[in-house]
């Protein structure tokens, strides 16, 4: 699959511009632009269940990928390539040519697995590089430890849909990622729930503020987090799942910030914080215990459904029976 190359693009301009004014193009085409920003590789390839946010749909570019190029464009702060071919561009001789690597990602993809922990383990660790994950980048790899220990969570269901609205309590309201969220923000968007949540290894900034949201469920549920790996840096989040929150102002600004963040320009805490994971686990109990949910209640629907499912499939079985003996 085509690399969707913004470098390509001003090399053309470059070249057009020097045809125009009659110069030698090879001068043109030497032009050090290469690396005079940062430059980012967003990968939006799904080998699981593909988002409309990173489906390109027979256009150039998809709804995150628009959105991260014109955050690219209006800040300056990195110059941005698209893939939705991991197995080609995600190689330790490739990343040479990034400091910032995003995955909008799902299932296993096909990264040869030395480039992957050569990602997750060495090129992650350098000054200045990041890693930024967005929604379902927690949904990939879910089987591969190597993965969800450096991203930090792996995706185990949404009991909050895409049409739910949720609010979040920001834990960090001074993180750059965070700042343009205040201390508290309304959002309609699909939220997961996590397993191999790893607490003691993240820096927790937003969290499901369960008191203030409908849907209750008796335990944290985080939304965004960082963590510092070597002298490289790791934001997660999961916000982005519908193609909306990409026009979403405040959620731009939060990338630009946690980039920003990544690349030294602006200070923010990486310390991890087990104790608001912990705290959070508990005024979740306590307010969905208060709404009349808890683990007991939960356990309880689930075999209600169960039993139910069943009691549909002992039904649909006995009328194919009586119409088969009717035949
Ligand atoms: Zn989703």
């Amino acid at each position: 699959m085509k690399l969707y190359d913004a470098l390509d693009a001003r090399r053309v301009v470059l070249m057009a511009l020097a045809i125009l004014i009659g110069c030698s193009t090879d001068l043109a085409a030497d032009e050090p632009v290469a690396f005079e920003k940062p430059r980012m590789l967003m990968l939006t390839q799904s080998k699981g269940y593909r988002h409309g946010s990173v489906n390109r749909g027979g256009q150039l570019m998809a709804p995150a990928e628009k959105a991260m190029k014109r955050l690219a464009d209006s800040t300056g702060l990195f110059e941005i390539d698209f893939s939705q071919d991991a197995a080609t561009h995600i190689t330790k001789e490739n990343l040479k040519n990034y400091s910032l690597v995003a995955f909008y990602t799902s299932g296993d993809l096909p990264i040869a697995e030395s480039d992957l922990k050569y990602l997750l383990e060495d090129w992650i660790k350098k000054p200045g590089h990041g890693f930024l994950g967005f929604h379902s980048a927690s949904d990939t790899y879910k089987g591969n430890q190597i993965y969800w220990d450096f991203i930090g969570g792996s995706f185990t269901g949404h009991p909050w849909n895409q049409n739910t609205k949720v609010t979040l309590k920001v834990h960090d309201a001074e993180h750059p990622a965070m700042k343009p969220f205040g201390t508290e923000f309304q959002i309609t968007e699909e939220i997961y729930q996590y397993t191999n949540w790893q607490p003691e290894k993240v820096r927790v900034l937003m969290s499901i503020d369960m008191a203030k949201t409908k849907l209750k469920r008796p335990y944290h549920v985080p939304v965004a987090w960082v963590k510092p790996v070597g002298q490289g840096h790791l934001f997660y989040t999961n916000l982005g799942h519908r193609p909306d929150t990409w026009e979403n102002e405040k959620f731009i600004k939060s990338i630009e910030g946690a980039v920003r963040w990544i690349q030294g320009k602006e200070s923010g805490a990486s310390t991890p914080n087990p104790d608001v994971s912990a705290a959070h686990h508990e005024a979740s109990k306590n307010a969905s215990e208060a709404g009349g949910v808890s683990a007991k209640s939960l356990e309880a629907e689930r075999r209600e459904q169960e039993l139910r499912k069943a009691l549909r499939e002992k039904r649909k079985a006995e009328s194919k029976d009586k119409a088969k003996a009717n035949k």
